[in-house]
């Protein structure tokens, strides 16, 4: 199962692309006009220039030992944890004696997350009906009965499931989604032949067969089931899109009636209960994001026997609940992430925690946060990087000379419509309704309050559905270290948390704020004409506003693009040119506008060069490494560097590279779209 923040996420990952980046240039701060021996500086430059440019700091940099990797966003992701946990411990002093209800919320949750003696004794707390229903069922009807209560009540689902977001044919609308059955791991992971992913498949069996055992089976009874479970899901899972289709909209939208549900389900699953459970109707609308995999599940419904649809379901319980119910779970979960990673220890308790309690009450986390560590005299600066970044945007769309005149008229509008969410939100989504949770005093538990938030939520979802989308809510919490483009808003937003040194500083030169925050807006605005944002409108919906032969051609220099990265590797780990296209391109748009933008004002390119390569510096473990290329749209930090400067002509010129540098592409091979 995957809780509703996930489902909205997958809901909206189509929505919303993430860029993980940045920094500011409208502080005029002048650079030390001294002469710099480059060679000197990084030597090597010329052959790897991340490697050359970052090794100082990897020098310095070791990954932690209970970290898969290290890097700036990370490092800052750290530091945000450190200090959401001291937040959270504050919270828990005053918790059951405050008005506030931010304090109240957060500090329950971490004294019953804490609180591990009641934690055992609870096991699953309130979600153990559900798993007596599953139980007791006689029939495949009645256990997917069960799971669609619990969906609808909670987020969790399994098997059946479905989410509210904005329409993509009219982004001011909701429309239902059904949820994507669970499948465990991705189809990319079941099916790969790396053999680091093969050992995390492995493990991710043997923690399924953990849980069971937690939940009360014998070790040989409940290897047997997750051996039956996962060769289900395995088999489901062939039936899936690629990850790369994804964020296709032509793949992912496909629209159905809940008749259609009906008709393909068979009977398998109890639409009269569907109907009352979600208060909709035979005739109302449904976004089937993956056709494939719903209607292999409606098969496997019918022809699998009621025992492996319980296990299945079980299964997919245990993993969702794994890290909420009793803290002997959580052990298990902890060290089986650990190896999956290949960290050479678990995070500690009170981190994890920390990262679990931010993770499902993130608003509340993010006022708290934002009250203690944000400076809101930072938005002036970063809107008038945003406006630049437009205005050159605009004027490189109009010197496109593969692109016709009616469809620069639609890329323009929908840049002019474009807007920017900087630090946090006006509107904070909590204050929209109550939420009940009790302290250890009270007699709470912890997974009882997880719980208790994620019914508001959904309460919430659905009373509301006939509502326009509300354009003041954030889908994400200012402390997240990142930026992102919303497909259906048609905005970017520059989270609080991703507003910070080494990304953007008001002490840093315009050229490193250029080459940090300024290449995260522009990759952000890039997203808006990526694979994917290209076939959404101004208005945020999709709709085809290409003319016949700029689309064709666009199609060609994606092609080009996916051409380019796939014949990328990092440690013999080759990059996935297609699962990476839409971030590629985002990366290259935002080298072109940031190099534009610079020579504009009459920096040294070398510098702002420099800087974005910092930005991407990481060290990965190899078993991280291989999840990444396998399942992230992004390309490693490496090639996120080498290839896009590669590709960009004023690296030659600003270094001279010529055809003898390892650093050189023949200018007929780099890639360029925007
Ligand atoms: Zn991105």
């Amino acid at each position: 199962m995957t809780t509703s923040t996930v489902n909205k996420a997958v809901a909206s990952a189509l929505a919303a692309v993430m860029l993980v980046v940045g920094a500011g240039c409208g502080v005029q701060q002048q650079s030390a006009p001294a002469a710099v021996n480059w060679e000197e500086r990084y030597p090597g430059y010329k052959t790897d220039f991340y490697e050359a440019v970052n090794k100082a700091q990897f020098d310095e940099w070791e990954i932690p030992d209970s970290d898969p990797s290290i890097g700036h966003f990370i490092a800052l992701d750290r530091e945000n944890n450190q200090r959401l946990l001291k937040l959270m411990e504050d919270a828990a002093q005053s918790a059951g004696t405050t008005d506030d209800s931010d304090t109240a919320v957060v500090g329950a949750l971490w004294a019953t997350g804490n609180d591990i003696e009641a934690r055992n004794a609870g096991g699953f707390g309130n979600a153990q009906r559900f798993i007596d229903a599953v139980d007791e069922a006689q029939t495949t009807r009645d256990v997917i009965k069960a799971a669609i209560d619990f969906d609808r009540m909670y987020g969790y689902y399994s098997f059946f499931g479905m989410s509210l977001a904005p329409d993509s044919a009219d982004a001011s609308r909701k429309v239902h989604y059904l949820g994507p059955t669970d499948l465990g791991l991705t189809k990319e992971e079941w099916h790969s032949s790396i053999e680091e992913t093969k050992t995390r498949v492995k493990l991710y069996e043997e923690l399924m067969a953990q849980l069971w055992v937690e939940s009360g089976a014998s070790a040989a009874d409940a290897e047997a089931k997750v051996s039956s479970v996962t060769k289900a899901m395995r088999d489901l899972s062939g039936s899936a899109l690629d990850q790369a289709d994804m964020y296709n909209a032509e793949k992912t939208y496909n629209v159905h009636t809940m008749a259609d549900l009906e008709a393909v389900y068979g009977g398998a699953v109890p639409m009269d209960h569907v109907y009352k459970a979600y208060g909709v109707s035979p005739e109302d609308k449904v976004v089937v994001k993956d056709e494939g995999l719903w209607k292999a599940t409606a098969k496997f419904l019918h022809e699998a026997d009621l025992q492996l649809v319980k296990d299945y379901l079980k299964t997919c319980l245990f993993s969702d609940l794994g890290t909420i119910n009793t803290h002997d779970a959580f052990l298990k979960v902890s060290e089986n992430h650990r190896k999956r990673l290949g960290m050479e220890e678990a995070k500690p308790f009170d981190q994890n925690l920390a990262a679990q309690v931010n993770n499902w009450v993130p608003f509340q986390c993010g006022r708290l946060y934002a009250n203690a560590y944000y400076d809101p005299k930072v938005e002036a600066d970063i809107q008038s990087m945003v406006d630049d970044f437009l205005d050159v945007y605009a004027t490189r769309i109009n010197g496109l000379e593969w692109m016709t005149a009616s469809t620069k008229k639609e890329a323009l509008a929908k840049l002019d419509a474009m807007t920017a969410r900087i630090g946090v939100p006006d509107v904070w989504p909590q204050d929209r309704y109550g939420i009940e949770v009790k302290t250890p005093e009270e007699g709470g538990l912890y997974i009882d309050n997880i719980l208790a938030v994620l019914q508001a939520d959904r309460e919430y979802e659905f009373a509301t559905k006939d509502e326009p989308v509300d354009g003041t809510l954030w889908e994400d919490p200012p402390q997240t270290i990142n930026a992102f483009y919303d497909l259906s808003g048609n905005n970017i937003t520059l989270l609080a948390g991703v507003l910070n040194s080494p990304f953007y500083s008001g002490d840093a030169t315009e050229e490193e704020n250029l080459g940090g925050i300024g290449m995260i807006i522009a990759h952000e605005i890039t997203h808006a004409f990526d694979s994917s944002g290209s076939q959404y409108d101004s208005n945020g919906n999709l709709r085809n506003w290409w003319a016949q032969d700029d689309a064709k051609k666009f199609e060609e220099l994606g092609q080009s693009v996916v051409e380019y990265y796939s014949a990328q590797s990092v440690r013999g780990m080759q990059v996935d040119g297609q699962l990476t296209l839409g971030e590629n391109i985002a990366d290259l748009g935002a080298m072109a506008c940031v190099s534009a933008v610079a020579k504009q004002r009459g920096l040294d390119l070398r510098k702002v060069y420099a800087a974005y390569a910092n930005l991407w510096a990481e060290e990965v473990r190899d078993e991280y490494l291989a999840n990444l290329v396998t399942t992230d749209s992004h390309s490693p930090g490496k090639v996120r560097v080498n290839a896009v400067l590669s590709a960009t002509d004023d690296f030659y010129d600003a270094f001279g590279i010529t055809e003898q540098a390892a650093m050189y592409v023949a200018p007929e091979d780099r890639p360029h779209i925007w």
